[in-house]
């Protein structure tokens, strides 16, 4: 393929990006930007592959990488269950940042092009940020997917004068990135990029250690756009224009996803990259027993939900990370077609963080085949709650706990929460009284309007299908 023909080929496939991005904003046109992005990447892997810059020794190994890769990304994706995907997107952020890391040392010993005067200089700055993000994201992304997953635990960890640290840390990287640039030869230049290197290594592990369970949704879209920056570093490294182009793209895109993200808990981007936001009070509060949720529990069966389901004229829907868990979501959406036939009007309330990545929800409830024009956001929702007979919480927890708006020492405090409580019943369906993801108690289920459906939610909500249907 001939030096033009690939240009337009790279072309081609950054407009389709584009056009996928686009579709992807919205549910409907979802799968359109889904189809887009796969031919974009099938015409930019063939352009590289085909391109000038691929000599014919080098398909093999090509050909060799794209099978050990394509297969083990293929086994990951059919095996991953959709409450894992949280972890596996964690995970290939991971990927990205190691990428860029390597890709920028090889690049660096890499003798076949010189490079003179300003070039190199150019050339050296994008291996050292190249680099320098790539650590940055794939330490970050290896500790949000033990966060995520559970295997490490979702309280920040506040080293004394942590963002002295952090200051010391960005001096040191600025000084080796000037030894760095005066090196003679990679044998010289290589010991400050080592030492930058692990010192990125260990920013990223200290930057997400540091944030608090609630706060996960901002660091997951965050390192998201960090992939991103590695991503277009590594297109400057490897001088190949729709790397960075595409990376551009992911990187500005997660980054306007993390300013969504933070607008809806209600938080301060740089707060939350500092970390420890609003823990520290959290756990005063909780060590004292103060804002511990004091009231009595009332525990409803399934057949009792289902009469008041039957009674209601409004209902909404709020759809949690245990939905997911459960895979509740099509008797969910039986329900709904049953309440819908019988006249009730029945509406979901989706918050912006609820489950474990951004549109969680969303997807769930359209692979249920849950109408799109009666799944609502949370600001075209909140006020309707007064005018609502049941509200129904299926396995959410931290998006409708009204601590957030009451008690300022909460660690959730100033979130933005679904007001379920303003409706004349709210009905929690969960297995136990434990807490949410941010490991906050719930004042809610001690609500005197509000009533408790313990146990699993697909097994509860098969037997109040049943109930309904009798
Ligand atoms: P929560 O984690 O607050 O609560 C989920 C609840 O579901 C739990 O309390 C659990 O209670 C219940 N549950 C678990 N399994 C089942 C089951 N099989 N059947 C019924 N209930 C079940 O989830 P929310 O969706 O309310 O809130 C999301 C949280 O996750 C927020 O804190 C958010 O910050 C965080 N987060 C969100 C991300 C995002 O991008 N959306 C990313 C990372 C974190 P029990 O054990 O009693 O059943």
């Amino acid at each position: 393929m001939s030096e033009s023909l690939a240009t337009v080929a790279y072309i081609g496939a950054a407009i389709l990006f584009i056009l996928s991005l686009g579709g992807l904003s919205n549910p409907e046109t979802s799968r359109r930007g889904n189809f887009y992005g796969i031919v974009g990447m099938t015409i930019a892997v063939l352009a590289t592959v085909l391109g000038p810059r691929v000599t014919a020794a080098g398909v093999p190994w090509i050909i060799g990488a794209l099978a050990v890769g394509g297969g083990i990304g293929l086994y990951a994706a059919r095996k991953v269950q959709m409450t894992q995907m949280p972890e596996l997107v964690a995970l290939m952020h991971s990927l990205v940042g190691l990428a860029a890391c390597l890709v920028g040392f090889a690049s660096y010993v890499d003798t076949s092009i010189q490079f003179g005067g300003a070039e190199k200089a150019i050339h050296e700055v994008e291996i050292y940020i190249g680099i320098l993000i790539g650590a940055v994201t794939f330490s970050g992304s290896i500790i949000a997917f033990g966060k995520l997953s559970g295997k490490i635990g979702g309280k920040p960890l506040l080293l004394p004068g942590r963002h002295w640290l952090n200051l010391i840390a960005l001096l040191v990287v600025i000084w080796f990135g000037y030894l760095f640039l005066q090196a003679h030869d990679p044998a010289a230049g290589m010991m400050p990029l080592i030492v930058m290197t692990v010192i990125a290594l260990l920013f990223g592990i200290h930057m997400v250690m540091a944030i608090g369970g609630a706060d996960m949704p901002v660091v997951v879209s965050m390192l998201n756009s960090y992939s991103g920056w590695a991503a277009a570093a590594t297109g400057f490294m490897l001088a190949n224009d729709l790397l960075i182009v595409t990376g551009a793209l992911v990187g500005s895109s997660g980054a306007i996803l993390s300013y969504i993200m933070c607008r809806a808990m209600n938080r301060n981007f740089v707060s939350v990259i500092a970390g420890g936001f609003g823990t520290g009070a959290g756990a005063a509060s909780a060590a004292s027993g103060a804002a511990q949720p004091a009231g009595e529990v009332v525990a409803v069966s399934a057949a009792e939900t289902a009469e008041m389901l039957r009674a209601a004229k409004n209902v909404i829907i709020i759809p949690g990370y245990g939905m997911a868990v459960a895979q509740a979501q099509h008797t969910v959406y039986e329900i709904t077609k049953l309440l819908r036939e019988k006249g009730v009007n029945v509406r979901f309330g989706i918050h912006p963080v609820a489950g474990r990545m951004p549109g969680h929800m969303n997807v769930l409830l359209a692979e249920a085949k849950v109408p799109y024009d009666i799944v609502l956001e949370m600001d075209e929702i909140n006020d309707d709650f007064s005018d609502t007979d049941v509200s129904i919480v299926i396995g959410a927890n931290d998006i409708v706990n009204p601590a957030a708006e009451d008690d300022p020492t909460s660690p959730i405090a100033g979130m933005p929460v679904l007001q379920v409580w303003k409706s004349k019943t709210s009905i929690v369906m969960k297995r136990s009284m434990a807490s949410g993801y941010a490991g906050v108690d719930n004042p809610l289920f001690f609500k005197e309007n509000n009533r408790m459906l313990f146990g699993d939610a697909k097994k509860m909500l098969d037997e109040v299908l049943g109930a309904l249907k009798a």
